[in-house]
């Protein structure tokens, strides 16, 4: 029976990075645990979109922080950090969200980011491809982007699995944790691993599954999301139009559009919801073709599904609800925020506490105390 300092349970962009943050302060041995494949999770099929505008100051610090780390490591290994930066409107359509965003834009920028607001004449200005007429304008950060799934996910499993402190295993399905005398047993299909401390960090389709193991609750569930792609759309910058749900970036020649249905319910099922909702795709064509002229008519060249996360703010949980053990949980965002979710557990289980962030938006008691914060920018995603 193996023994580690920590045991992870996900190899995914939270798991890994955890790990990766980790072995750089210097803490001991370290055993990922992934069923299927690193990244095989949310991680890869995702669209990376890394927006620092967030609708909190803990959504706003942890996309700064973020990216910086995903440029960081491209940097640290030699190989392309899979960061592209495109500029990133949004879109205010109604008065309510344009006094909202102007909130924000203090609040970015007192968290220390460049932002700003721009009405529909200004935005017209710079961006003339999408339908101002019908907005009231938008905030923009121009070095906001997104990264490519893949190759994120390629750096940081690169990162984890070389370094002599982190053992990953794949294939490797934790099947129960049994607690005794302060310690953790963990049951996988590739053995028993013991530790003092076990990180859950098991994404949409696994987080709440691993918390129920020792009797935790952690309200993180899985909705459908849908992406496609389109192959030939000339040049522009991303979009998100809050209140419809879509956003777009730029994918390779083309467009990435992704899209989530406020009707869509949580799916309590542990499969990772990879039917495309083309109904509901059709449904929505017109709002999007109608912000973006450039994607009417355009051929659809790929189109996904896939389980997101969320919690009940949008927001992340960071806590330790019992002794030794750990959650971590992105809130639906765990590429933009992936990594520095990554860095302040690692500050949490090393430092024990949390600098720089608010507890009432990263612990898990806030969900009991009747929460008020929440992420204002965030896709619609089930209220339960
Ligand atoms: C279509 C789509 C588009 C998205 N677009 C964006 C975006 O543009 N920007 C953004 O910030 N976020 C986006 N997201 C959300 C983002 O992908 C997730 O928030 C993020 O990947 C969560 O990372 P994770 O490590 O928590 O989960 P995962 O990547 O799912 O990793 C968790 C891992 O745990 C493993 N696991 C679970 N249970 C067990 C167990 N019992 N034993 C062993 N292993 C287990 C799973 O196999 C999985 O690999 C998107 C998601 C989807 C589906």
């Amino acid at each position: 029976m193996a023994t580690y300092d920590l045991i992870i349970i996900g190899a995914g962009n939270l798991g890994l990075w955890t790990a990766h943050a980790l072995a750089g302060r210097g803490f001991g041995r370290i055993a990922v645990c992934e069923r299927g494949w690193a990244g095989s999770g949310a991680t890869t099929r995702s669209a990376g979109v890394v927006r620092q505008q967030g609708g909190s100051e803990t959504a706003i610090k942890l996309g700064i922080w973020s990216r910086q780390c995903y440029l960081d490591l491209g940097a640290e290994l030699g190989l392309d950090s899979g960061f592209t930066e495109t500029g990133y409107y949004v879109l205010a359509e109604t008065e309510a969200e344009h006094a909202a965003f102007l909130a924000l834009v203090d609040l970015r920028r007192a968290c220390g980011m460049e932002n700003e607001w721009l009405d529909a004449a200004e935005g017209r200005a710079r961006f003339p491809g999408l339908d101002w007429e019908h907005l009231r304008g938008a905030t923009y950060t121009a070095n906001d982007g997104y990264v490519h799934p893949p190759i994120v996910a390629r750096n940081i499993t690169f990162a984890a699995a070389r370094h002599p402190a982190i053992d990953v295993f794949e294939r490797c399905t934790v099947e129960g944790i049994a607690q005794a005398r302060g310690a953790f047993t963990v049951r996988t299909t590739r053995g028993t691993f013991t530790s003092d401390r076990v990180l859950d960090a098991g994404g949409p389709r696994g987080a709440r599954a691993v918390g129920a193991m020792v009797g935790v609750e952690v309200p993180v569930s899985a909705a459908r999301h849908l992406v496609v792609t389109y192959p030939d759309v000339p040049s522009f910058p991303m979009f998100f139009a809050l209140a419809k749900g879509v956003y777009v970036r730029p994918e390779e020649q083309g467009a990435l559009l992704g899209l989530s249905n406020p009707d869509e319910r949580a799916d309590p099922s542990d499969r990772y919801q990879l039917d495309f909702d083309w109904d509901y795709f059709e449904k929505m064509r017109p709002a999007w073709e109608s912000v973006f002229p450039a994607l009417a008519g355009q051929r659809v060249s790929r189109a996904w599904a896939g389980s997101i996360d969320y919690t009940p703010d949008h927001l992340p949980i960071i806590d330790q609800p019992l002794p030794g053990f750990y959650v971590l949980a992105a809130g639906g965002h765990g590429m933009m925020w992936g990594p520095a979710l990554g860095l302040k557990m690692a500050e949490l289980i090393v430092d024990g506490a949390v600098r720089d962030l608010p507890a009432e938006e990263i612990k898990l008691d806030r969900f009991r105390e009747g929460y008020v914060h929440h992420d204002a920018i965030a896709l619609p995603f089930p209220t339960a």
